[in-house]
């Protein structure tokens, strides 16, 4: 089986996907193409997304955006899906445009994309903008409960980068540690009664991931007296480590977003300690903490507690995705990876899957090739990597 045809067997295999932000269906009822790139990494790119159709500014954003990998993925995507063969350019926008505006006339256009194109059985959710959400479609979305709020309960007046505090989201004002670590209790578990599948800690965006040491009489400090940086980072790192424990304890692994963020110290590596000291804990390596990829095969080599999850890698660098897919196929075990879209939309959803089976069917044939795997195993392993490791890992299946 050559490359093309290895990737055509792929594209019909069911997913189970370990990370997105699928927007709440009415967001999708209204879609226009700016909306799509609005919500999409397109729109990280530092360039205005077009507002209108001018011709003059179309052609200057795609001179700008065009080459980089999330544009090329979600046009390729865009082209397919809505069946037109021209690249997008100045011309064709509103042709673009109008295609999308009539297929989600239909309610159910976005999640029949997800289902039947995308062919995801289930989806993990991370609604940070209201955590621990399943967008009204349970047999779909399983939520990740996002805990950086939890991280920023130490008084009234903190908030993580989504602007939450967990306090003021349960109107609660616990002042003594002991109480709070029984509070987080409580919203873990009932996080996890209504469907939760995972832990998702997102502080890359907050602060650095270099968690340390800290007693409970560090992390009290924090919620009694005006805190300093030290103080809030013990209340951070004796918090997260109890975290830690929790997913243990409740049997749920917990998603670690690496790599990128503020890029202090968001490499994986940094994470070590904390890994080290709670191997009980199931660690979701998410992003294979690009642009520190080899991070992620080191850790996964040296402790069965950590797996990555290649989710939005393969969106970021196909190029980073490759070199750290060949690097875990020969360190670490087939059950030990997982992908996820970590997209907004239907759409981009489906451009990451494109760029995740292009770089995976591009890695497999390869080592086949060389005479380092076999067809059978090669297909095992995909299989393996896109839907069964994260039945386990999530405990969902199909529906
Ligand atoms: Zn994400």
């Amino acid at each position: 089986m050559n490359r093309i045809e290895f990737l055509d067997v792929l594209m019909n295999q069911p997913i189970i996907n370990s990370h997105s932000h699928h927007l709440p269906d009415e967001r999708h009822h209204t879609l226009t193409l700016e909306d799509i790139f609005n919500n999409s990494y397109v729109g990280w790119c530092g360039v205005a997304v077009p507002s209108g159709d001018d011709r003059k500014e179309i052609a200057e954003w795609l001179d700008a955006v065009g080459n980089r990998s999330y544009f090329v993925w979600l046009e390729k995507a865009l082209m397919e899906l809505y069946g037109i063969e021209e690249r997008l350019d100045a011309d064709n926008w509103n042709i673009f445009d109008s295609a999308i505006r009539q297929a989600h006339q239909d309610k159910d256009w976005h999640i029949n994309l997800l289902r039947k194109k995308c062919g995801y059985e289930a989806i993990v959710l991370d609604t940070y903008w209201s955590p621990g959400e399943d967008n009204g479609h349970p047999k779909l979305f399983k939520p990740a409960y996002r805990i950086n709020s939890i991280l920023y309960g130490y008084n009234q007046t903190a908030k993580d980068h989504n602007g939450n505090n967990i306090q003021i989201m349960h109107g609660r004002s616990i002042t003594d540690i002991d109480e709070y670590l029984d509070f987080i209790d409580q919203v873990v578990l009932d996080a996890k009664r209504v469907g939760s599948v995972a832990l998702k800690c997102a502080i890359a965006y907050d602060r650095s991931l270099n968690f340390g040491e800290a007693s409970k009489e560090e992390a009290q400090k924090a919620m009694t007296e005006d805190p300093d940086k030290g103080d809030i980072k013990k209340f951070q790192d004796y918090v997260f480590d109890y975290l830690c424990r929790l997913a243990a304890k409740l049997d749920i692994p917990m998603q670690i977003h690496t790599g990128l963020g503020l890029m202090e110290s968001s490499n994986a590596m940094e994470l070590q300690p904390i890994i080290a000291s709670n191997p009980e804990t199931t660690f979701l390596l998410m992003h294979g903490s690009y642009p520190w990829t080899s991070d992620i095969a080191g850790l996964t080599h040296v402790y069965p507690n950590v797996c990555a999850d290649l989710c939005w890698l393969p969106l970021i660098s196909p190029a980073a995705a490759h070199r750290l897919l060949h690097e875990l196929i020969d360190v670490c075990n087939a059950d030990r990876m997982v992908w996820g879209c970590d997209t907004w939309t239907s759409e981009e959803s489906y451009g990451a899957k494109l760029a995740f089976l292009h770089v995976l069917s591009r890695v497999l044939s390869k080592r086949v090739e060389a005479g380092l795997m076999d067809e059978e195993g090669a297909f095992r392993f995909a299989k393996a990597v896109m839907y069964d490791n994260a039945t386990g890992l999530f405990g969902v299946s199909e529906n």
